[in-house]
Parts: structure tokens; sequence; C-alpha cells
């Protein structure tokens, strides 16, 4: 018998294990199974040069679980007993202290650094047994045992055949793991794609209405899963299943990529692209990276740009260094030109989609944009592979590429800044009257209603060469939005245009976080009479508050919105006759009044130019005062008389109301009061 001290430099690496290590305890299953399929593949490969000659069995690993212990066996190379002195006690580590210290709560780094993985299996047992035999002729069968001190022992094993049996203790704040069926869950999680046979159980059956053991071994894994075969022998279908395989519950796949690349590092994988169509399904469903086919993570964050997170799949690659923090992931050179790999792959396969069938892209392009979007704001190196693939529908469902579009709308929407105008619209429903107006006036409209496109639309501004501005088709009346020489513009007289804003403000709705601002202007005979506008850059900054953090002043702003009246409509101009009827009489005294007073205003203005404020004669800064005050005074009298007509027309009423209901305002109260007057009224 050997009695010997295991060569770890700290004396308390189990404690270390034991405590920091917690949360990821589960590993160890994952740990002890692989070295048993390595120690498995390590035959076989010996067996392929001739250097293994011996019967080589059944190679399947088997997982028992006991009353008090997990045993893991294989039929593998096994270890002599200086193999196990190598290889399992010498542990060689440096600056071990220090290393533990900075990642002590980071297991997999601890794990993965000093190549523990045999030793996570004290995270949940008090003593560990290997009993082992080599496939070398005429080696000795040994068993080493250690409880958790740095203590080991070793003895001869009258062990028959060739392989290895780990058997785990467990201790007593592990027992969780004495259940079969948590085992099982285990392995599937860990180990379902691994290259040897897993068995766990036996498989069970129902016979009369009940679940029974049957003789045949339970077989964990597929040995040979997809993403290993040569993507020339696969179908569709074979993808779709395996598609089904990784994610049970989901709608299946749009298209996939089949990644295998040897050089300059090695990964294989296959990427799926979900129709992305809730966030639901983003949380859900992750890429599973593997290394040499063992499940390692689901959070592939780091590895791949961001926003391919939102495919799913798997990638297997050796390469990645695993058992590194986060953060040292990101600054790896393998890991970035991984992630550049990966990107190349995705844009290529879109654009192969794109030029080989325009229709099929198109059918596909509302479930895709979402991720085209996320990768073109995020990766500049994506944008410009997209720019020339990437489409954009308008109201009616056609689809553009930005060079078309460009080429569809330059003719009418340049505006006489030379402003490229692109109309769209958020909401077809919403919006509907506006998409019809522009329309009617031969415009294209966009439609911009995903998750992404306020940021889209802003980046695009930034991209496209020359002047370019998106414009929501409700942000202004259509002739403002893209302004042309030949519309002269004559305005309303001054007294005309107060009576109609006073008029129509007097009748606004009071609405929570919402500021009207009326405005007169010349829409011609057939346009809606009323219409209310929200400007373009308070709503994006709003909108983009809402999906950007800081920004959330803007917030809390109010919404913003112009009430357009179209004096040229008959309405409109009915009231104006009316409302000057029935208030020039009133007004005119008052207006004189208002006249000789900002005169009077005006002179002492010119008086006080130049001085300096204690020059000004007190009686003459007591008189601007008065004066100011006389001024609002009377322009209040005259909003009063405007007020009081409208409040007998219904008409103004009514033509506001159509215009909030038209732009989905009209709520509750006001949209029933609403209703009771168009009764009255027809
Ligand atoms: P790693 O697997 O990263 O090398 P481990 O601590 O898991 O580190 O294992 C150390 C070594 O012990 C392995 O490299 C292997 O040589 C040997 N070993 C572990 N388990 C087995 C096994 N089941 N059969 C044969 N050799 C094994």
């Amino acid at each position: 018998m050997q009695k010997g001290k295991i060569g770890v430099t700290t004396e308390n690496i189990f404690p270390v294990i034991k405590q920091f290590l917690y949360s990821d305890r589960e590993i160890f299953l994952r740990e002890i199974v692989s070295n048993a399929v390595d120690a498995t593949q390590k035959l076989k490969t010996l067996a392929s040069k001739g250097d293994f000659k011996g019967e080589m069995g059944d190679l399947k690993v088997t997982v028992t679980v006991g009353k008090d212990t997990i045993t893991v066996s294989d039929r593998g190379i096994g270890m002599t007993a200086s193999e196990i002195d190598k290889y399992i006690n010498q542990i060689a580590f440096s600056g071990a202290n220090d290393f533990l210290e900075k990642y002590k709560n980071d297991a997999t780094a601890i794990i993965g650094h000093f190549g523990l993985g045999f030793y996570s299996a004290f995270m949940v047992s008090k003593k560990v047994e290997i009993i082992t035999k080599s496939y070398q002729e005429g080696s000795q069968a040994v068993k080493w045992s250690c409880d958790g001190s740095p203590e080991f022992q070793i003895t001869d094993s009258d062990k028959a055949d060739r392989g290895t049996d780990i058997i785990l203790y467990l201790d007593d704040d592990s027992k969780e793991y004495l259940v079969e069926s948590t085992i099982q869950g285990l392995l599937k999680k860990y180990c379902r794609f691994l290259p040897v046979q897993i068995a766990c159980g036996k498989k069970k059956e129902w016979k009369d209405g009940k679940e029974v053991e049957t003789a045949e071994d339970n077989i964990i894994n597929s040995v040979e899963p997809l993403w290993t075969r040569t993507p020339s022998e696969l179908k569709d279908e074979d993808y779709k299943n395996f598609y089904r395989e990784l994610y049970p519950m989901s709608d299946e796949p749009m298209f996939w990529i089949h990644l295998n690349v040897d050089f300059p590092f090695h990964l294989t994988g296959i990427l799926y692209f979900p129709k992305i169509k809730s966030n639901l399904d983003l949380q859900k469903n992750k890429i599973q990276l593997y290394c040499n086919q063992v499940y390692v993570t689901d959070s592939v964050e780091g590895i791949v740009p961001d926003f391919m997170t939102l495919l799913h799949g798997v990638i297997d690659s050796p390469d990645i260094p695993l058992n590194v923090s986060r953060s040292y992931l990101q600054s790896d050179s393998n890991v970035k030109k991984i992630s550049g790999y990966i990107t190349k792959k995705v844009a290529d396969r879109l654009s192969q989609i794109f030029k080989n069938d325009r229709k099929e892209f198109e059918t596909k392009w509302d479930d895709v944009r979402l991720f085209i979007a996320y990768g073109m704001l995020t990766e500049e190196e994506f944008y410009g592979k997209m720019e020339k693939i990437a489409l954009f529908k308008d109201t009616d469902g056609q689809y553009f590429t930005y060079e078309e579009y460009k080429k569809l709308i330059e003719g009418s929407q340049t505006d006489r800044n030379k402003s490229l105008i692109y109309l769209y619209a958020t909401n077809r429903e919403e919006q509907y009257s506006f998409i019809e107006i522009a329309k009617n006036k031969g415009y294209n409209v966009l439609m911009m209603d995903g998750n992404l496109d306020v940021a889209l639309i802003g980046m695009l501004e930034q991209k496209f060469a020359g002047n370019s501005r998106f414009l929501r088709v409700d942000s202004d009346s259509i002739d403002n939005l893209i302004a042309k020489d030949d519309v002269v513009k004559t305005e309303l007289p001054d007294g005309q245009k107060r009576m109609l804003t006073k008029v129509f403000s007097s009748r606004l709705p009071k609405i929570e976080k919402a500021d009207f601002h009326v405005d007169a202007q010349s829409l011609g005979e057939q346009s809606l009479p009323v219409m209310i506008t929200c400007s373009e850059y308070m709503r994006r900054m709003k909108d983009m508050s809402a999906i950007q953090s800081g920004m959330s002043f803007y917030g809390e702003m109010p919404d913003m919105y112009t009430v357009i009246l179209n004096r040229d409509h008959k309405l409109v101009k009915k009231i104006l006759e009316d409302a000057g009827a029935a208030c020039d009489a009133k007004v005119k005294p008052e207006d004189e009044k208002l006249s000789a007073l900002k005169d009077r205003q005006a002179e002492l203005r010119k008086a006080r130019e130049g001085k300096k404020d204690e020059d000004v004669p007190q009686a003459e800064k007591d008189e601007m005062t008065e004066i100011e005050g006389k001024i609002n005074a009377t322009e209040s009298i005259i909003s009063d008389i405007y007020s009081e007509y409208a409040s007998t027309n219904d008409v103004v009423s009514e033509l506001i109301d159509l215009a909030l209901l038209q732009n989905g305002m009209l709520k509750g109260e006001a949209l029933a009061a609403f209703i009771r007057r168009s009764v009255e009224l027809i």
C-alpha cells in the first residue's frame, strides 16, 4: 500500500472547491462523465492505429445511482498506478493562492484553470474511489481512495476488466443527487450529445397502468448529433427534427446555417433563424454552447455578437476558452475571430437567400427583420453587409431594397430644400387617413412598425447619403411634410387667423400629458376640415426614451399636437363667417382699445431704449406695468367673446372631436359627449 499527499500546493483546496463552487455543484457529473468518454475515445483511437489489439467489448459508459454512491464506469484506457500518480496526484499549478483569491466567485474559472475536472467530485463527495485497470497488457488493477483531505491511499485491486470505475460517496449535503431521475436529468442536460453512449438506469414502459422497468439500458445521448455530420448528407427534415429535439415546444425554424471551420480555429454547429414574433421566444430558446459535444452553457454573450443571441441552435468549439471569466472572453483573439466568422456566415446566408430567391426572402422578411435591424444597429460590419439586401415594406405590402426605394421616391418626394423625404406610418389603422392623403398625392408611405424601427430610422438618416429625412405621415399636413416650391401660400389675415385659433382653442379638451396648439393652413377644399398632427421630433425623442435609458426626460414631456384647421374647407369657412358675424361688432371696440394700448406700449419701450433701468422714471415703469395688465385683460375679453360664440356652435366641437377620433384620442366621457351631440345634430 502506498500513502501520500496530493500535490496541490494549497492545503485547503477541497474546502475551497466545496465552498466557492457551491452553486455550480452539479457540473461534477459532467466532469466525471466526460473523463470517462475521453478515456473511451482514446481507446478507440489506439485501436484504430493498431496500438490496441484486444477485445473492445461494449464501450458504453454507465452511471449507476446506489444508496449512498454514484458510480461512473467506463471501458476506456484505464490507468496504471503510475498514471494515477501523474494525472491525479500531481496537480501541477503555480500561484494557486493568487488565482483562488481572484476567481473565488467564478467556479468554472477555477475548475478550468486547474484542470480540476476530476476533483470537482469533491464538491459533492466525502470520499472518492478510483478502481481502474489499464488497457496495457499485464497491468495491475489499482484502487485509489481519498476522503477529501489532501491524503490519499492507493492499493492493488482485483478488478478483472479494462476500464475505470469512479465511485463517489456523496456527502450529507448532497443527498439530492442520489435520485436516479435527478441524475438522468443532469445527464440529459450536459451529456445528451456526447460521442459515446451513456446509460443510466433502465428503460421504462407502461404495463397494466403502471410504469415498469424493462431489461433494456436507458441511453441518455445521441452519439452523432447533427452538427458533427456532413451537411451534404443531410436533408431539410433532419435539420427540422434536430431543432425539435433541441426546442420541443417551438415553431419550425425558417432556415439554418451549418457551421464548419477547421482553420484558424475549430468550430462546428448549426444556427437556426427562428420566427421572431414575441419577446417570449427570445427568453426561452437559447444558443447552446458545447465543447467537443459536452454541453457547457447556454449563455453565449461575449462569444457571439449580441444580436446573434436571437438565433437558436448549437455551437461546438474546443477553441473557446470556456473556463475563463466573461470579461476575459471578450478580449480573447480566438473569440473575436469566431464572432467575426459567425457574423459573416450569417450575413452570407441571408445574402444567398436574397440572391437565389427574392420572393422567398420577402416572405421571410417580417420574421427576420427584428434580428437584422438589431444587427445593423449594433454591428457596423453587419450593416455593411445588410444595406444592400435589407428591405423596406410599404403600406401596400410591397418590398424594396434601400436602393430601389430611393429610386422610387426620388422624383416625387424631394422637397424644395433638396431633402429626400421618406414618409412612414407606424400603425396602418390609426394613421389610415393620413396614409390615404399621402397616397392620393402620389407619394409612397413606408410601414415602420417594428420594435426597433424608431432606432433604425435614426440611423438610416445618418447613413443615407445626401439629406434624407424620415417623417411620419401624421406629423404635419402633407404639403408641409414635403414642401414644394409651386405651392404659393396665402396667409389668412391676422384677425381671421386669431379668430379661428381662439374659437377652436376654447373647445379643445383637456387631455392629460397632451398639449395642443392650433394652426390654420390652406390644405385644399377636398382635404379634411380639421387634422391633428404630432411633431416628428418630439414623438421620436419620446419613442427613443422608451427603448433607451438616460432619456427619461423626454418620456415625461407631454405629447405635442397641432390642430390644423383647413381654411379652404367649407365648414371652416362657414365658421369664419358665422363667428365674424357674431363677434366682430363686440370685438371691434376691444381691438381699438388694444391697438391704442399697444401703441402706447411701443412708445414707452422706445423711450426706454438705451436707458439703464435706474434711469427710467418710476411713473413710466408704473404705466408700463399698468398697460401690460390692460393688454392682458383686453385679450382675455376678446378670447371670452370667441369662446362664448364657440360654445353656441356645435360644429366647432364636432370637428375637433372628429379629428381626435381619427387619431384614436377620443375616449371615455369625451367620446360619450361626442356621440350624444352627434345624435342631436342628426
Ligand atoms: P482533464 O480531464 O482536464 O485532464 P481531470 O482532472 O478531469 O483533468 O483528469 C485528469 C486526468 O486523469 C485525465 O487527463 C486523464 O488522464 C485521467 N483520467 C481521469 N478520469 C479517467 C478515466 N475515467 N479513465 C482514464 N483516465 C482518466
